[in-house]
């Protein structure tokens, strides 16, 4: 599909035949406008799982299921006695979800395997195609749950016992689609993790780019907070005597909003739910709920950002007189992937003549967790204006190729060192 410098020969992916893979699988829970809507452990999970089981068996690999439902399918190498070359994502999406959100990942990595199978070549250390279980969390929260388990971040325990909205344990729904398997949490191991991925956001469109090097995630942290002033009639309380909850929120969201824009471009703040308990359009306000999102690529800036939330947040209260509780219910520090990973891929980008940046993750994915134990680093395509979660996602085949093209060339190259 592209021509390569005389020194790097290339083995190239089929373009039309990762197509076609992507749009059967797309098949299964397939959504009246066009995505996909399998969530995990389901029956059309099932489906998708036992598809990718087939197409694996039949180019030779061999799949294993660990104890949370993570697929591994392994192409031998010739050095058997070496960790292999994994890489993967994940084939559960959203309820109306979109074809490519993790799929890609997935499936360009049987494209890959499909190749070496096509052309015969083994590589030295074996490799290792994964399907993490339950990466999206909207069935079961939190997200990423079962690559967290395997990097142990959470406990097996922890992830059995999660429930879902009718009170179905993670443990339950799993034995009921039979993907319990018999490899202990951790198993198979191996020497490093690639994850490529739609990028989810606008930027590789918008600059008209091939590739998003992925030099890192940035760091979130997320708040829940209540403002409790009191509730008042709306007729008779003069402005002044009030201590109006939604004044204050409001207050908050705008002010840290404006600070951020003045302060920082690269800041991101997000106020994505509000709640007025038993509101009423003739009463002030006596409490509101509201949460907030905040995220930056620096550590540094993300701290300071959080100064000027928790002052914002105290001004608001104090100029509305009402009383804040807030807690931090999530703390996802910034992560930086591997030197020698991303280097692999910015030069595959480039042989190619690929358009591409080195740019970091807006949004959590399997490989923030696997980069904990093993090197790891992402690869992203451009995808549709950045809609994304959303059944209109989509990736052009060309921009998908590209995407596969540089996961083959770099899983190649690592499964060859030795
Ligand atoms: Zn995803």
């Amino acid at each position: 599909m592209t021509t390569m410098t005389a020194t790097q020969a290339t083995l190239e992916i089929d373009q039309s035949r990762l197509w076609d893979a992507l749009m059967v699988m797309a098949e299964i829970g397939k959504t009246e406008r066009g995505g996909s809507g399998r969530l995990t452990l389901t029956e059309l999970d099932k489906q998708a799982r036992q598809l990718f089981i087939r197409w694996c068996e039949e180019i030779g690999c061999t799949v294993t299921v660990d104890r949370i439902g993570n697929l591994f399918a392994r192409r031998e190498g010739k050095r058997p006695d070496l960790e292999p070359i994994a890489f993967g994502s994940h084939l559960d999406t959203q309820p109306k979800g979109g074809r490519f959100d993790g799929v890609l990942g997935v499936l360009a990595g049987l494209e890959v395997l499909r190749t070496l199978h096509e052309h015969d070549i083994v590589t030295e250390r074996p490799l290792l195609l994964v399907n993490w279980t339950n990466e999206e969390g909207s069935r079961f929260a939190p997200a990423m749950v079962a690559s967290g388990v395997y990097a142990g971040e959470f406990t097996h325990d922890y992830i059995l016992s999660r429930t879902d909205r009718d009170g179905v344990t993670f443990a339950e729904a799993l034995r009921k689609i039979g993907f319990e398997g018999d490899a202990a949490i951790g198993e198979p191991s191996f020497a490093r993790f690639f994850e490529l991925h739609i990028e989810q956001g606008p930027v590789l469109e918008e600059e008209a780019l091939d590739i998003g090097v992925v030099t890192g995630v940035q760091g979130m942290r997320w708040y829940d907070i209540t403002f409790t002033g009191q509730a008042v009639h709306a007729g008779t309380t003069p402005l002044s005597y009030r201590n109006d909850a939604l004044c204050a929120a409001s207050r908050l969201i705008d002010s840290l909003t404006q600070h951020a824009l003045t302060h920082d471009p690269d800041a991101k703040v997000t106020f994505g739910e509000l709640t007025i308990p038993s509101s009423s359009r003739n009463v002030a306000p006596g409490e509101v709920r509201l949460t907030v999102d905040l995220r930056h690529t620096s550590t540094e800036k993300l701290d300071a950002l959080e100064i000027a939330y928790f002052d914002k947040l105290a001004e608001a209260g104090e100029t509305y007189g009402v009383m804040i509780d807030q807690t931090c219910i999530w703390d996802s520090p910034v992560v930086a992937f591997n030197d020698d990973n991303i280097a692999s891929v910015e030069a595959s980008a480039k042989a190619h003549g690929f358009g591409y940046k080195k740019m970091m993750s807006g949004a959590g994915h399997d490989a923030v967790y696997i980069s904990k134990i093993k090197p790891t680093s992402m690869i992203f395509v451009p995808c549709l204006k950045g809609i994304s979660h959303n059944e209109a996602e989509y990736s052009s085949p060309e921009q998908c190729a590209k995407g596969a093209q540089v996961l083959c060339d770099v899983v190649v190259e690592h499964a060859n060192r030795v």
